[in-house]
């Protein structure tokens, strides 16, 4: 994304140093992504926007140069390769997970995704590579009816875009209140749940909160699998948000989202990351999440 940008590769390198530092990489099973194709991006986004976004990516890729999408947007050399390994691992890991070859999976990549809109890049993201993973899950493997959590600090309003109506999608989300993307106070279907929280809501309510109007809907609901927008910049030390969610809370939300996955879909998750910028917070709360995913 440039100089001095909070998405940035040290990120990924954070988390892959906890990993080694707690001993957690000797447990796990990494893949490498492939690249999305195009057929697979189509399944979130018009084709218009596939074939503009792409055709940029390319140009930037040959020149060298950043090209600005918004001021917080920016395509580098590297971005193409990026967005379409990092949709392209939420496709291969739902793969993976409906075929037995794992449990759950938790995609590490960069840049994130639910702020892409079917016709938009935003919000550092280009691809929303969790609604592509849920509408390949439907429509590659025929499930039948799935569940987005997104419990990034920011509003999934990309993902909110491109599932609301589609009664297979059962999306879930909490978000700080009147921050960017300053959407998602109103609801755009009867398939989304939107929590809009104040800013300094503390774990406790939030796990309140997701008790009573996430859990129930989700018992409801009976998704045959899971998706999870997995942000971490809702953590009491990321500067990007106001929320005071600790490595706990996220520990928390992730053992009741896979309770859940239990109880209905065969305990079948595929979580990707998305925001989370504060370094050292960032790399203990993926580390708890991948505790509980991975039953360590
Ligand atoms: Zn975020």
């Amino acid at each position: 994304m440039g100089e001095g940008h909070p998405e940035c590769a040290q990120r990924l390198d954070a988390i892959g140093d906890q990993l080694r530092a707690t001993g957690l990489d000797i447990a796990l099973d990494f893949r490498d992504a492939p690249l999305a194709t195009e057929a697979q991006l189509l399944r979130a986004h018009t084709a218009g926007y596939v074939a503009d976004i792409l055709d940029r990516m390319r140009r930037v890729r040959g020149l060298g140069e950043h090209h600005a999408v918004d001021p917080d947007t920016t395509i580098g050399a590297g971005t193409l390769h990026a967005a379409l390994r990092a949709a392209g691992a939420a496709v291969a890991a739902t793969d993976a997970v409906l075929e037995g070859r794992c449990a759950n999976a938790f995609c590490a990549v960069r840049p994130p995704g639910h702020h892409a809109t079917r016709d938009q890049a935003m919000g550092f993201c280009f691809f929303n590579n969790v609604a592509i993973a849920a509408r390949h899950a439907l429509d590659a493997h025929g499930l039948r009816r799935v569940a987005i959590i997104d419990f990034d600090v920011h509003h999934g309003n990309g993902t909110e875009d491109i599932v609301a109506g589609d009664e297979r999608i059962l999306m879930c989300s909490f978000f700080q209140d009147q921050l960017y993307p300053f959407s998602g106070g109103v609801p755009k279907g009867t398939n989304m749940v939107n929590l809009p929280v104040p800013a300094y809501t503390r774990g406790p309510a939030i796990r309140e909160l997701i008790e009573l109007m996430w859990l129930p809907r989700l018992e409801e609901y009976k998704p045959q699998m899971i998706f999870i927008s997995a942000g971490f910049d809702a953590h009491r030390e990321d500067e990007l948000g106001q929320l005071g969610l600790v490595e706990a809370d996220f520990e928390w939300i992730t053992q009741r989202v896979k309770a859940v996955a239990e109880r209905h879909a065969q305990g079948r998750i595929v979580s990707c990351l998305e925001g989370g910028y504060a370094l050292g917070a960032l790399a203990r709360s993926v580390a708890g999440h991948l505790r509980v995913l991975a039953e360590l």
